[in-house]
């Protein structure tokens, strides 16, 4: 069946012609470890049952592992009064952002900025609520290694469970994977690619060893009826993938014929990231605000956070709740809480109301950065302002 499909490939490569022919020679020069024949997947049945292990298969993809219940009691609840100051911006400042803004967009006129009048100036400040959840996830996956003399221990003793492993996670918050080989799961195997021979057929050749002469396609001579110099009239010429033998070691085993099968331990740190903002009555669009930074009021970061209580904007702790709620039971199944961080920022937001040639207009700053929006801009196009 191998051996068909690889006589196959071969044809096709002659069929190709000269030109087609040396460009996969070539490619297949560069890459010689590349497996270029038959599937390589080792079948199912390849792997033993291992206790504790059971819905493990190759590849990864076999769900996550479901962790102990947490030994770590609840903590206490933090009590916190944060001093809640509102900051407000002066009409300088409110001005020199707007000019800024204006001057950053190549077609708008700076006269609204110039002779326009500010008539007023409303603070709306709104609030960012964030949750953070750092957790570590665990699953495994059999997986196989050419068989060097390693040590093999399959059965010697059960193998740990897959939480009773013990691993070093990083700092809180920060990304990590590590692979752990489970200790007491290798077993060797006779490798399912080459039948424990160590070599497989050249697919370049199809295992004759040789193959039809690039120069003279064959024929032995050239064009000119001389003799062909490049294959000293064979037609043929020794196979550059084989080096003529017609086989070529087995890319699964590195040609010591049997494998190492044994269960991999896939640990993943990660940060679960949501966020509230809350609505306000500025007529300033929720979408601006989530590219701006703003003062952090609040800040609680403990293995489980409590749901913020008594913040003077209702939604917020509302939000908190929610999102609370919806981190254990999200993430609480599947992984070890580690860490959860929650934040509240309080963005700033100004009004501005000016007048500009007899007729009112609005712009919004906002953000620790003072960012501009002002959708009616009235002159949007220098060449339409006279
Ligand atoms: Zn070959
Ligand atoms: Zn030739
Ligand atoms: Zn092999």
């Amino acid at each position: 069946m191998l051996i068909k499909k690889h006589l196959l490939e071969c044809v096709l490569i002659v069929l190709f012609g000269l030109k087609n022919y040396t460009v996969i020679s070539h490619a297949m020069a560069a890459a010689p470890a590349t497996s270029i024949h038959g599937p390589s997947a080792p079948p199912a049945n390849m792997f033993d049952t291992v206790p504790g292990y059971e819905g493990t298969i190759a590849g990864g993809g076999g769900g996550y592992l479901p962790p102990p219940p947490p030994s770590v009691p609840m903590p206490e609840q933090a009590p916190s009064s944060p001093n809640w100051h509102i900051p407000s911006i002066s009409e300088d400042q409110a001005r020199d952002s707007f000019a800024m803004y204006v001057s950053s967009k190549c077609c708008y006129s700076s006269d609204p900025v110039k002779e326009g009048v500010i008539t007023s100036m409303e603070s709306f400040n709104t609030y960012r609520y964030r949750l953070e959840t750092f957790m570590e996830s665990r699953s495994t996956e059999w997986s196989q290694k050419p068989y060097t003399g390693q040590p093999v221990d399959a059965g010697v003793q059960p193998a740990p469970g897959p939480w009773q492993i013990a691993a070093q996670p990083p700092a809180f918050f920060q990304e990590h994977k590590q692979t752990i080989k489970v200790p007491y799961t290798s077993s060797v195997k006779n490798c399912h690619v080459c039948l424990g021979m160590g070599r497989n057929p050249c697919t370049t050749c199809a295992g004759a060893g040789n193959k039809v002469c690039w120069v003279c396609n064959g024929s032995g001579y050239r064009q000119s009826d001389d003799r062909c110099m490049h294959c000293n009239g064979r037609g043929r010429e020794n196979c550059s993938s084989c080096s003529g033998s017609g086989t070529r070691q087995c890319d699964t085993c590195h040609g010591k014929r049997q494998l190492l099968d044994f269960i991999n331990h896939i640990l993943k740190w990660s940060t679960e990231k949501d966020e509230f903002i809350a609505q306000d009555s500025s007529g300033l669009r929720v979408e601006n605000l989530g590219k701006v930074s703003g003062k952090e009021l609040f800040k609680d970061a403990q293995y489980m956070v409590y749901p913020v209580r008594g913040f003077p904007d209702v939604s917020v702790g509302q939000a908190s709740e929610r999102l609370v709620r919806d981190h254990q039971v999200k993430y609480a199944q599947t992984s070890l809480i580690l860490q959860q961080r929650q934040t509240i920022e309080l963005i700033p937001i100004t009004k501005v109301n000016y007048m500009w040639k007899g007729k009112p207009y609005v712009y919004y700053v906002y953000g620790n950065e003072f960012k501009v929006n002002a959708d009616d801009y009235p002159a949007t196009c220098c060449c339409s302002v006279m």
